[in-house]
């Protein structure tokens, strides 16, 4: 069997929902990933919005995210030259492949999904959509024959499910997926959200890539810290907000504030400010860009409308297989 991707060629693929605005943690679990590799490997960045509709029901909501996720991609250095950006559900080619994962999914394996049971521990409606969110995932990563996905350590297990998937596919019709990898950054598998759980658009604890200044006073003062006093010393290793800065600073920056928490004298407000400064230092080119990317939509639908082209493409002929190897029969031209 032809196969539809080049064998031994590394393809990336991943996700990012639109179910709101981009937070940091997205930037440095995945988007930061995304980009750097798309410099070295074919590359299928997709706004999940199939994914997205678990929480998200609201058309305006929907389109006006989707349209953000974009634009921030763009403004963060995606280059459509090099790689595909494009929406999940501009290749409805996807809801067939995911049928078919259902069938080899067995009920017990999505049981055991932590990120289900999280999000519904956190008052999310158990839908069907929800619980089946890693076959959908699954089928997204396969049918680009992806072998390389570049995620936050969150999804660790659902990248598993994916393996597991594919293997069941390729045992019982004939090898044709290659199976993926995780590919997680440790320095930054979690990046933790103003209340210390893992920052995600889910629990409203976030702080958004582009926020204004004053929102993101706010948003920063926000984070939990404990109650050590101004002049006690201080573990940065146990601090939620060194835990973000070490993520903006630049290693002599680090250390020099890594110092001051140990020394004492240095209050978390004072850490709040410093985290503040890098975070609106670090982004001021891509807010820059972002500027010009709003007023000018005509171009990101353009660059969205051509990744998508690529992407049904390559859909297309991996669905041709697994048509062959399942036996459904197409009776039209
Ligand atoms: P959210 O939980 O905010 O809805 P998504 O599910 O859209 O985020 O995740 C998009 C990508 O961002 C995934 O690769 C995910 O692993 C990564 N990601 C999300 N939150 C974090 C976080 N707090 N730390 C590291 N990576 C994260």
């Amino acid at each position: 069997m032809k196969p539809f991707f080049e064998p031994g060629k590394t393809v990336i693929v991943s996700g990012i929902q639109s179910s709101g605005t981009l937070h940091i943690g997205n930037y440095f679990g995945a988007i930061r990933q995304h980009i750097a590799l798309q410099q070295t490997h074919p590359s299928y960045y997709f706004i999940v919005n199939y994914h997205a509709m678990t929480t998200v029901q609201d058309a305006e909501q929907m389109k006006a995210h989707t349209l953000d996720a974009a634009i921030t991609y763009l403004s963060l250095g995606f280059d459509p030259d090099k790689s595909n950006l494009f929406v999940q559900s501009d290749v409805p080619l996807l809801n067939e492949l995911t049928w078919i994962f259902f069938c080899l999914t067995p009920v017990s394996h999505l049981e055991k999904s932590v990120a289900y049971k999280d999000k519904v521990a956190q008052g999310l409606s158990a839908s069907c959509g929800l619980f089946n969110y890693p076959v959908l995932q699954a089928a997204d990563i396969l049918i680009y024959g992806g072998t390389l996905v570049p995620v936050g350590a969150d999804q660790k297990q659902h990248i598993e499910m994916t393996r597991d998937i594919a293997q069941r596919f390729n045992n019982r019709f004939g090898e044709l997926f290659p199976i993926p990898d995780a590919y997680i950054v440790e320095s930054v598998a979690t990046v933790p959200g103003v209340d210390s759980r893992k920052m995600s658009k889910s629990y409203g604890n976030t702080i958004g890539i582009f926020e204004e200044k004053a929102s993101l006073t706010r948003r920063v003062r926000r984070i939990v810290t404990d109650s050590t006093p101004l002049e006690a010393p201080k573990d940065p290793d146990k601090d939620n907000v060194f835990a973000l800065i070490r993520l903006f600073a630049t290693p002599e920056k680090e250390a020099e504030l890594r110092e001051a928490y140990l020394r004492g004298g240095y209050g978390y407000g004072h850490a709040k400010q410093e985290l503040i400064r890098l975070m609106l230092d670090y982004f001021e080119t891509a807010r820059e860009r972002r500027r010009e990317l709003l007023k000018n939509p005509d171009y990101v639908h353009d660059v969205l409308r051509q990744g998508a082209a690529n992407a049904r493409a390559v859909a297309g002929e991996c669905m041709e297989r697994v048509r062959e190897l399942t036996g459904l029969i197409t009776t039209y031209t």
